[in-house]
């Protein structure tokens, strides 16, 4: 009977300081390393709130107009950025489940907004998407460096490794995306200037073609599971040569989504 009590009290004392600890900033938190991640998650923000909620809808408004623009023009890259998009908005939809934020996507319907602003860029976007394929596919760029500037915008202050993670997963896809829009945009003649990002960020971005790299090609198999010695990012094409468990990193990208992984980035 002691004893029982004796173990009661040992876990209302846990249960005590888990709660305390998710007050805590990480730093503060020394006892991170004896307690389960699961006891606590951290606390945002209103700036990161905010953001997660806005990062939802723009991944929706991307997915949105590219679903119009491949209903009219009927080319690759948009139907398989549209699929990335879907996964982007469902890993932020992940990020608004673990911090019990309402979901600002009520409902799946193509150019349904809750914030106004992305509801008239939608539209505009739309509009000038419609014009013609080139002018479609700078839509394209532009959102791509949307995305990029705003995830840019939270990586540089949040703390929060939830939002890290997330926002360097959907940021990495971004990039590809915006070299796929300027790829193409090339083989219709078309140079395409940066309208957002600095010209020097841009070049980087566009420089470095990693779907040229054959370390990560390949390096996925197709299960969503990284390889775990660091070349965990793959683009879709793995050929079953994967293993490890989804931890690996490569680059300085975290490959911790091992659902998700390496389909349509
Ligand atoms: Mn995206
Ligand atoms: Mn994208």
């Amino acid at each position: 009977m002691k004893n029982k009590i004796i173990v009661i009290m040992a876990l209302f004392v846990i249960s005590s300081i888990s709660a305390a600890l998710s007050f805590l900033s990480p730093e503060q938190v020394r006892l991170n390393n004896v307690i389960p991640a699961s006891f606590y998650t951290q606390s945002l923000t209103d700036d990161e709130t905010e953001s997660i909620k806005y990062m939802r809808e723009e991944e929706k408004l991307a997915r949105d107009v590219y679903a119009e623009m491949y209903t009219k023009y009927n080319i690759r890259p948009f139907r398989n950025i549209k699929k990335a998009e879907q996964t982007h908005m469902d890993l932020m939809k992940d990020l608004l489940t673990k911090y019990s934020i309402d979901d600002p996507v009520s409902t799946d319907v193509t150019g349904s907004f809750t914030n106004s602003e992305l509801k008239d860029l939608y539209s505009q976007l739309i509009d000038q998407g419609n014009l013609s394929l080139v002018e479609a596919l700078k839509v394209g760029a532009l959102i791509e460096e949307t995305d990029i500037a705003d995830l840019d915008k939270q990586l540089k202050i949040t703390q929060n490794k939830d939002i890290k993670e997330t926002y360097d997963y959907l940021r990495y896809g971004s990039e590809n995306h915006l070299r796929a829009f300027v790829r193409n945009l090339k083989a219709n003649g078309v140079d395409y200037t940066p309208q957002l990002l600095p010209k020097e960020d841009f070049d980087k971005i566009i420089a470095l073609d990693r779907s040229k790299n054959k370390d990560i090609r390949g390096n996925c198999d197709g299960t969503g599971k990284c390889d775990g010695t660091g070349r965990g990012r793959g683009n879709g094409r793995g050929n079953g040569m994967g293993k490890g468990d989804g931890r690996g990193n490569w680059n300085g990208y975290n490959c911790n989504f091992p659902e998700r992984n390496c389909i349509y980035r």
